[in-house]
């Protein structure tokens, strides 16, 4: 995929500084970095808060939770540190936009770290950054000693008098750790399993303290919204969802690649102007919206706003913003079963109904695509992951339930002409097209 793509429609605020050098710190310096951090210095934290809340910044990991909020949770006082935490454990298949961030951009986590520790008056910030990402830990840890070598990090940064002390810590690779109460039984050196809920880690979460944890892309945007005014950021997006995203669109596309758009952008436009339309000629069968636990939709359901709530009420999600395209020569049971692959692999094996659910579809899409399908595996496969959905300790198990749902419910007659023994239909006419890359 080429990463550092460019279309007339971006607007480039995340990305403003792709490709100058500004995992330099003086190259940073000089695209204005560090400048955010020091005027949240002297906002304070109220003021930092309401400027997050007015730019409708909405979580980028997938959930889409206001962020503002999210910090305004936190409580004012502690008898236990507080803590701000990264989530750079980028896993999702699809996804790939945090990578190019710390690759071009790291300082702008770093300070976006910074101004939500202000924010919440913590004094230890940690970014945790994915195992499989080696070379991007190796930017982190020169990026923070180089924070710590101007003085920025540490005591009293930028002669404020706040102390604030910044770490990175890298993952051992685990899709699992993603989910933030693993994340942070992962940094404490633990097995990185999920903690049960509530409470919730602004009030108990890493060592017991009050605890925000942002995604990358979340953090990374919050330096651009004190620099430009959270309503000039909110006024990007479409209400409720403000500014820009880091799209990364990838499978059967002429133009792949990661591409910031504005919050709300249609779908249709995303895959035939930007992405500059279905490769070899082929057609459009179907797309997965935000990452491969999201919902399929149809080539008859695209032309909707992306955002959080539109693609809701579209019965998708948003998720982490990767658009896996998918064209009319792919086996929809094979992808399925390559996405089940995945999740059986990635579940941790602590919950029954993940575990085993996981695993139970595995074999039965194995079998099935191979020709050794019978009739009522085809709803059986739908109950078995109906009967997932909610029902375990995190959210992976509905992750990789609702895709499963979504390609029997829209896909049925692709179930179905698999069906008494027959190869797959599209491997049979050899026509089918390689399945779409969705892990980076
Ligand atoms: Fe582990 Fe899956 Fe249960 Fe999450 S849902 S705790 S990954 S077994």
């Amino acid at each position: 995929m080429a990463y550092l793509v460019s279309h007339p429609d971006e607007v480039k605020v995340i990305s403003s500084r792709f490709g100058k050098g500004a995992a330099d710190i003086d190259r940073y310096l000089e695209l204005d970095g560090y400048k955010a951090v020091q005027m949240a210095l002297q906002m304070g934290s109220e003021a930092v808060i309401n400027e997050v809340k007015a730019s409708n910044l909405r979580g980028r990991g997938g959930a889409g939770f206001p962020t503002g909020m999210k910090w305004s949770f936190v409580p004012k006082e502690s008898a236990k540190p507080k803590y701000v935490l990264c989530n750079g454990d980028e896993s999702e298949p699809g996804t790939c936009k945090d990578r190019l961030i710390f690759e071009h951009d790291p300082h702008a986590v770093i300070e976006g770290a910074m101004i939500a520790a202000i924010a919440v008056n913590a004094h230890k910030a940690y970014i945790y950054i994915r195992g499989e990402y080696r070379y991007l830990l190796e930017i982190m840890q020169k990026s923070i000693a180089d924070v710590y070598a101007r003085g920025f990090a540490g005591k009293n940064i930028f002669g404020s008098g706040y102390d604030l002390d910044v770490y990175w810590h890298g993952g051992a690779g685990a899709y699992e750790v993603g989910e933030e109460s693993a994340l942070m039984e992962s940094l404490e050196g633990k097995r990185g399993v999920p903690r049960i809920r509530p409470p919730f880690p602004a009030v108990v979460g890493l060592w017991g303290g009050p605890t925000v944890i942002n995604n990358a892309e979340t953090l990374a945007s919050v330096p651009h919204i004190i620099m430009m005014g959270g309503q000039k950021y909110a006024d990007i997006g479409t209400p409720k969802n403000g500014g820009t995203r880091l799209f990364c669109l990838s499978g059967h596309l002429e133009k792949p690649g990661v591409y910031e758009l504005p919050m709300g952008y249609n779908l249709k436009k995303m895959i035939y102007e930007v992405g500059g339309g279905i490769s070899n000629g082929r057609k459009l069968k179907a797309v997965v919206p935000g990452g491969s636990s999201t919902p399929v939709l149809t080539a008859d359901e695209i032309d909707i706003a992306m955002d959080f709530d539109s693609v809701a009420k579209a019965g998708s999600m948003l998720g982490s913003g990767g658009v896996v395209v998918i064209d009319d020569a792919t086996c929809i049971v094979k992808f399925a079963l390559r996405t089940m692959q995945f999740y059986r692999h990635e579940s941790c094996g602590w919950c029954i109904p993940c575990r085993e659910g996981t695993d139970w579809l595995n074999k039965t899409l194995t079998r099935f695509h191979a020709g050794g399908g019978l009739a009522k595996d085809i709803d059986n496969i739908r109950y078995l992951a109906e009967n997932m959905l909610g029902r375990t300790f995190c959210p992976l198990g509905d992750a990789a339930a609702m895709p499963t749902i979504g390609f029997v419910k829209k896909f049925r007659e692709e179930f179905e002409a698999h069906l008494e023994g027959k190869p797959c239909p599209f491997e049979k006419h050899g026509a089918i097209s390689q399945l779409p890359v969705m892990s980076h």
